[in-house]
């Protein structure tokens, strides 16, 4: 068994991005901008964005932070957007979710820019990313295809069951498997709450992708020996053996799955780490013009 190390691929990723923004820097060029918009106190939030802020730092981008307070109306967060959509030196930039519920997710999501929408939630990019067209990929699933094409990980022909149907996770990875191409070619099956014999589909699985958010739900021995499992939960479970009294797991029972395993994400170290690295890449991406020519 081998395990997929997402912390370390994630550092040789940004060490490749510093190289690419010193080389910018060297001619001259545009510094790569991300900005990000939280609204609120989430702790979660406050964790992802102070990371993704971080990263900046690490690959030498500029990064905003725009803070603003629960209470913020869904109008005057309107307007940071459109601001950020009109910002010449902004490349992307993403509005952190969840949003307090008196916001509309759909209506800011829609009001992004989907040049600038580095976080790959937009309909436009969505569906050029379904139609094989170059996308912004949401960061998770895009973060999942860089770990299997950077561990050489076989794809064609094979397998792959998705656990989970969310549209940041579950769905886009799933799509994205089964398009032409490599990684991809997959024959994919979407399981969700109301699968039938989610152990019997898991158990057919060349390569299994557990996006659901409940700690260790699949089991080792739905696993088929040899098979690669992709891990994307992070789950907080009491542990009071720890000083913190908690401790994080994924969606799959770890300990039981990866000797069956070929390949395993573990978590923490796995998708998570590559998450934000995935974010820094289409951020590149945006400031090159890569998708949507300057
Ligand atoms: P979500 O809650 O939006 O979707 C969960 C999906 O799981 C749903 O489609 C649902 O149908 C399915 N599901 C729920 N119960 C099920 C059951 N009993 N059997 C089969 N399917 C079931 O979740 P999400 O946003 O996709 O996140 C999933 C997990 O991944 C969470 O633990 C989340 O914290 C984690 N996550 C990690 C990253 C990362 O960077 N690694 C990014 C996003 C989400």
């Amino acid at each position: 068994m081998t395990l997929l190390d997402g912390k370390l691929l994630s550092e040789n990723i940004k060490s490749e991005i510093a190289a690419e923004v010193d080389l910018i820097r060297a001619r001259g060029g545009k510094i790569p901008h991300l900005a990000a918009v939280l609204v609120g106190e989430n702790p979660a939030s406050e964790v992802y964005v102070s990371n993704k802020i971080k990263s900046c730092e690490q690959v030498g981008f500029k990064s905003t932070l725009i803070r603003r307070p629960a209470d913020l109306g869904q109008e005057e967060l309107l307007a940071i957007v459109q601001q950020l959509n009109n910002d010449p030196d902004i490349d992307g930039f993403i509005v952190q979710l969840p949003l307090p519920k008196h916001i509309e997710e759909e209506k800011i999501t829609l009001a992004i820019d989907h040049r600038k929408d580095v976080d790959g939630f937009h309909p436009v990019n969505f569906g050029r990313m379904a139609q094989g067209m170059p996308a912004f990929l949401p960061a998770t699933p895009f973060g999942i295809l860089e770990i299997l094409r950077r561990y050489n990980i076989d794809t064609a022909g094979k397998h792959c069951v998705v656990v989970g149907r969310s549209n940041i996770v579950g769905t886009p990875i799933s799509i994205l498997l089964s398009r032409k191409g490599y990684p991809g070619d997959c024959t994919v099956t979407l399981t969700h709450s109301r699968t039938v014999d989610l152990p019997g589909e898991v158990a057919k699985a060349d390569i299994v992708v557990a996006a659901i958010g409940i700690p260790e739900f699949v089991k080792g021995e739905w696993i088929k020996e040899g098979a690669v499992v992709i891990d994307v939960g992070i789950n907080r479970i009491a542990d009071p053996s720890r000083k913190s009294g908690s401790r994080i797991v994924g969606d799959v029972d770890f300990p039981a799955a990866a000797p069956r395993c070929s390949y395993i994400t573990p978590v923490p170290g796995g998708v998570g780490a590559m998450t934000v690295t995935a974010l820094m890449l289409n951020t590149l991406k945006a400031a090159k013009g890569e998708i949507y020519p300057k």
